[in-house]
């Protein structure tokens, strides 16, 4: 049995069969062949082989021939590595007495080695994996082929293992029988597991190895409620999980049945909860949560799409799809919030250094101004249609957010002399997500209509800690002192100056700070679908004073320790037979 801590996406259980995806998206079933097939598997790892070595070798001649011999080295050592004796017997051994299929050994016995070498202490030899990767890569393109991710095709639910998933790969996950994803990489607030909360389905990420621990086929559990994933369970843990896995469903459809109750504290305060969406169908999915409307559209995924960037109609069609499935409430478009781990570097051909301080968001849009303007005029001809807002991500200065409204008001006059209807008193906001914003809050609050807290981005400014970096996701916190500190002040200059104030980072979603954004005045929170019915019932089972005399309290420690454990305290008083 083998049991690592990561980090919960979205609580829940699942139990199944691991399948592994492999870096290049291949799938590596787990399969077994009759006793008269395992020549065929030799011969076909034999083949795999032969044509390895020869494209490395071809790789090795061209790069000889135009960039020099010392050029064509690298390429000497994975031809050693294809050679080495040890290797094959291996690969071949499981082959024989396992009866398992070709692809399945060559990726185990690979990952076994790379977990090897992840293990060396030279960095030298660490930087070898990746090595190591490209010639399992290539093994297994030369035994399975085309076979790459049809994950569309299972039949039964599985546990998803992977290194990674790209954002891409995530978002497909909803068309697929997936049961529960364990990712050795990412952080809370990465954008690949902001997807899968949308997906809405147990995960767990930031396992650092677990991918080269599990082989296809293995009995995998994932436990999200407590971050943990179990590979190959003993019997008395499997019975256990199995009991706690039908438990955990009935918790849940019986949260879902707060769904058409109002958000209303027990002194009937109304609270407004709006849904965090990354694609337009997901709309409807908040309403049915029983969200009042969209307090944020992550329009930037309209780039996933393998087609890249959609065109001025296309963004049309999306923000009407998703003002038609908010059924009337508000729907809060933000414009593109490309760059940092989203979409730009990929496509870029010299990388950013720092891509979280770098050309992202509004930046990138201020400097590819058609773009922009496209989207603008897609947003503002939505507008016509229902009731929409339109926020700017990660505004550090006035005079960048007067830049982006001036470029909205040229496309609105753009629009209305072709005769297109508009909403031309549509509310203009932006994201709250930079110290600096934070700091010149009361003169935003003069020019803007609207803020919308981003606390995923604002505790990564803050804090000085990646957001999606596994290896020091420990420093990423909510409850240090300096984030609640900050927030409250926000949320008091808003209030004073009567701007409408709300909050949309993955920490809305967390019960465990409910009652302290309650506390410090927060009165609309976003948040994905999946996490509204829990705050909801939190929310129904509190006061406004109680809010915030706990506020108060979590403001008076010092520590981000301190915070946590009084928060979780109070949330368990009230939350007691919560199964998240
Ligand atoms: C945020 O930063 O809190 C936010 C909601 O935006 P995103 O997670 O898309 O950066
Ligand atoms: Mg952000």
């Amino acid at each position: 049995m083998d049991i690592l801590r990561g980090i919960a996406v979205t609580p829940g259980v699942a139990i199944g069969e691991a399948v592994i995806l492999e870096a290049a998206d291949y799938r590596i079933p787990y399969r077994t062949v009759a006793a008269d097939k395992v020549e065929e598997e030799l011969a076909c790892l034999d083949a795999a082989f032969e044509k390895s070595i020869a494209g490395i070798k071809k790789q090795a001649e061209w790069l000889s021939a135009n960039l020099g011999r010392d050029a064509a080295r690298v390429f000497d050592w994975h031809v050693g590595v294809l050679k080495d004796p040890q290797l094959r017997n291996n690969i071949e051994t499981l082959i024989k007495e396992r009866k398992v299929s070709a692809a399945y050994a060559v990726s185990t016995v690979m990952r076994n080695y790379q977990r090897r070498f992840m293990q060396m202490s030279d960095p030298l030899l660490v930087e070898r994996i990746h090595d190591v990767q490209d010639i399992e890569r290539r093994l297994l393109r030369h035994t399975l082929g085309d076979q790459t991710e049809d994950l569309a095709h299972l039949t039964k639910p599985v546990i998803l293992v992977a290194h990674d998933l790209t954002p891409t790969q995530t978002a497909r996950l909803a068309a697929t029988k997936v049961a529960a994803v364990a990712l050795d990489s990412g952080a809370a607030t990465s954008h690949t597991a902001i997807l899968l909360r949308s997906w809405g389905r147990p995960g767990v990420i930031g396992l650092s190895d677990f991918s080269t621990r599990v082989s296809a086929g293995d009995t995998v559990i994932v436990d999200a409620t407590n971050q943990l994933v179990i590979a190959n369970p003993n019997k008395e843990t499997l019975q256990e999980y199995e009991t706690r896995a039908a438990r955990f469903g009935e918790l849940t459809h019986e949260l879902d049945e707060l769904a058409s109750l109002p958000a209303t504290t027990c002194d009937d305060e109304a609270i407004h909860l709006y849904s965090n969406v990354e694609f337009p169908h997901e709309a409807s999915i908040g309403t049915a949560k029983g969200a009042a409307g969209i307090g944020l559209y992550r329009t930037e995924f309209l780039f996933l799409r393998p087609e890249g960037a959609p065109s001025e109609d296309e963004q049309y069609e999306a923000y009407c799809e998703a003002i038609d499935g908010a059924n009337g409430g508000m729907v809060t478009i933000r414009t593109f919030d490309l760059g940092a781990d989203k979409y730009t570097q990929q496509r870029s051909y010299e990388q950013e250094r720092n891509p979280m301080l770098g050309l992202r968001s509004i930046r990138y849009s201020l400097q590819n101004l058609d773009m922009f303007k496209d989207q603008l005029r897609a947003i503002l001809r939505a507008s016509a249609r229902g009731r929409l807002r339109l926020m700017f991500p990660l505004i550090s200065s006035l005079l960048e957010f007067r830049q982006a409204k001036m470029t909205v008001y040229d496309a609105m006059e753009d629009l209305e002399e072709e005769g297109v209807e508009v909403a031309r008193d549509i509310p203009i906001g932006m994201m709250l997500e930079t110290p600096a914003a934070a700091i010149q809050i009361k003169e935003f609050c003069r020019e803007v209509s609207f803020i919308s807290i981003g606390t995923n981005d604002l505790i990564q400014y803050l804090l000085a800690v990646d957001r999606g970096n596994e290896r020091v996701s420990q420093f990423y916190t909510p409850s240090h002192p300096a984030v609640l500190r900050v927030l409250r002040d926000v949320v008091k200059t808003c209030t004073k100056s009567g701007v409408s104030c709300s909050l949309c980072g993955e920490m809305a979603g967390q019960p465990l700070y409910t009652m302290f954004l309650l506390g410090i005045g927060l009165r609309e929170l976003s948040m994905a679908p999946a996490n509204i019915p829990e705050v909801k019932k939190l929310i129904r089972l509190v006061s406004i004073p109680q809010t915030q005399r706990i506020a108060r309290r979590a403001l008076s420690f010092d520590t981000e320790r301190q915070v946590t454990n009084y928060l979780r305290d109070e949330t368990r008083k009230l939350l007691h037979d919560d199964p998240t």
